[in-house]
């Protein structure tokens, strides 16, 4: 069984296969650590989640898995500048030291990321390294230099330029992305890190220092060119750094095909001389009616509101695995009510398969070795859970666990153990016994009903049974007792 995957390089489904023997390298694009990341962010972490798990738990590959966070770009400068008392206690220091404030957002930031990762189930563990953008200063300049003594680089009022004109004479720009060739700007420079497609120009390298600005000194050809790094360079600076190019698989959100990654391409290519990766996977959008989730358009949630609202973060895990990585997800509560539903009803199964088989049933082996391969099989179809899903559930439904023998259930437990290294949303184990309090009043009104119904005086046992539920407990009765429980 092989993995195969959409690779936007070549824009099939390819078959995967690691390029130096083993381990995988995969890098991902990590978050820019200046604000809370919204659950469209996420999306973009669960997928290379998945992705590590299916290559380590089905395909049996030992993974080296880097992640980058970007402590370094415009926009925490941006909020860095206003300060806030929960990551500046010392607003003294503004002033003084601009590369701590920015150091200070983005370690906030980044703590608050890590541990919102966390919740939804990636084991900080898994990673090889989550390097920051800001301990690879040395690394960065290096390649600046390495680029601009190749002749793909200029410097330009203290900044420098990545020379697409000359560069597009020796390989092609737009390889994970059409670019209408009339939409090159020859010559124009640009500065921010962001742009549009009809904006293709000369991009930043290495930012002029500003002032107020973080800042670090940068040596090229016998000048200081002190100044910050774009944020392209970062990721082409780090995924080398951190893992030697070219790497097995780089993930990211689509909005990164352009600029970020068509750039780092280009940049690693001009600068190092080698290619970045052999495949490159890009997760579509989680949108909110019609439109992607962002923090611009305000249209977003962070995954503490999920968590005011009383959801639970797996449910939300979940969810993200019932679409294809590379389909968009549309986002609603309602979406996030029937996942959970989805997810406990494996995990009512789950608790199923630990009682013990009732000796009068007729008991059967069945099919769990089959199960399995056809799991998996859609796992490594380019990681399509949600075909996985529904080949469990046509299992469970077609196979009732007390239908099932002590051989078969013990099969089984050992599959979801297996899968559940993958989704990681499941407990394996027996269904924990749940103790409900019930308050003293319910209790007397329960008993109150109970008489009331012996007495054959059904309103006053229905009135009592309206209040009882107005509690939030429902009474259940057999024909000589009644029990109380949780609505
Ligand atoms: P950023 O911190 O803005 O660099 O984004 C981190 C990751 O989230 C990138 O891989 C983006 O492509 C991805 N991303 C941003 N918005 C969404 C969204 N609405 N749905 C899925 N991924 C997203
Ligand atoms: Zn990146």
């Amino acid at each position: 069984m092989q993995l195969h995957l959409y690779n936007t390089l070549t824009r099939k489904n390819e078959p995967f296969a690691p390029l130096n023997g083993e381990p995988v390298r995969i890098y991902s694009c990590g978050p820019t650590v200046y604000n809370y990341a919204h659950i469209g962010n996420m999306r973009a972490f669960l997928f290379p989640d998945l992705l590590q798990r299916v290559l380590r738990v089905v395909c049996g590959y030992p993974v080296k898995w880097v992640m980058n966070i970007t402590d370094i770009e415009d926009k925490i400068i941006r909020d860095s500048a206003i300060g806030s008392s929960e990551w500046l206690p010392a607003m003294g220091e503004q002033a003084d030291n601009p590369n701590s404030n920015a150091a200070k957002l983005a370690l906030h930031y980044e703590r608050e990321f890590l541990n919102d990762i966390t919740t939804i189930g990636i084991k900080t563990s898994d990673f090889y390294a989550i390097p920051r953008a800001t301990d690879f200063i040395d690394a960065i300049t290096d390649l600046v230099r390495k680029i601009v003594e190749n002749g793909y680089g200029y410097v330009s009022e203290g900044s420098v330029y990545f020379n697409l004109n000359e560069w597009r004479k020796a390989a092609k720009y737009g390889q994970l992305f059409t670019i209408d060739t009339e939409n090159f700007r020859a010559g124009v420079r640009i500065d921010a890190d962001e742009y549009e497609r009809d904006q293709v120009s000369d991009f930043v390298l290495w930012k002029a220092h500003k002032e107020g600005e973080p800042s670090w000194d940068f040596e090229l050809s016998g000048k200081n060119l002190r100044g910050r790094p774009g944020w392209h360079i970062e990721c082409s600076a780090m995924g080398h750094a951190s893992l030697g190019l070219p790497f097995d698989i780089h993930t990211g959100g689509v909005d990164l095909r352009f600029p970020h990654h068509e750039d780092e391409i280009a940049q690693s290519k001009a600068g190092y001389g080698v290619e970045t990766s052999a495949f490159w996977c890009h997760n579509e959008f989680l949108e909110v009616e019609g439109t992607k989730m962002s923090k611009s358009k305000g249209n977003f949630f962070i995954l503490r509101d999920l968590l005011d609202k009383g959801i639970d973060p797996l449910d939300f895990r979940f969810a993200m695995m019932s679409v294809q990585y590379n389909y968009v997800f549309n986002f609603t509560f309602f979406g996030l009510e029937s996942a959970r539903k989805a997810r406990f009803r494996i995990q009512d199964y789950i608790y199923d398969l630990h009682e013990t088989p009732s000796e009068t049933a007729e008991l059967k082996s069945s099919y769990v070795v089959e199960l399995r391969t056809e799991v998996f099989a859609e796992l490594l179809n380019d990681l399509h859970t949600p075909k996985a899903l529904e080949r469990v559930f046509a299992y469970i439904n077609a196979h009732p666990a007390s239908g099932l023998d002590q051989q078969t259930r013990t099969q089984l437990i050992a599959f979801f153990t297996e899968l559940n290294g993958i989704f990681d949303v499941w407990e394996i184990g027996e269904r924990p016994v749940v103790t409900i309090e019930i308050p003293d009043d319910v209790r007397e009104l329960a008993e109150q009903r109970w008489q009331a119904k012996k007495n054959r005086d059904f309103a006053a046992a229905d009135a009592l049974r309206a209040r009882i539920s107005e509690r939030g407990f429902v009474i259940l009765d057999t024909k000589d007792a009644y029990s109380i429980e949780k609505a």
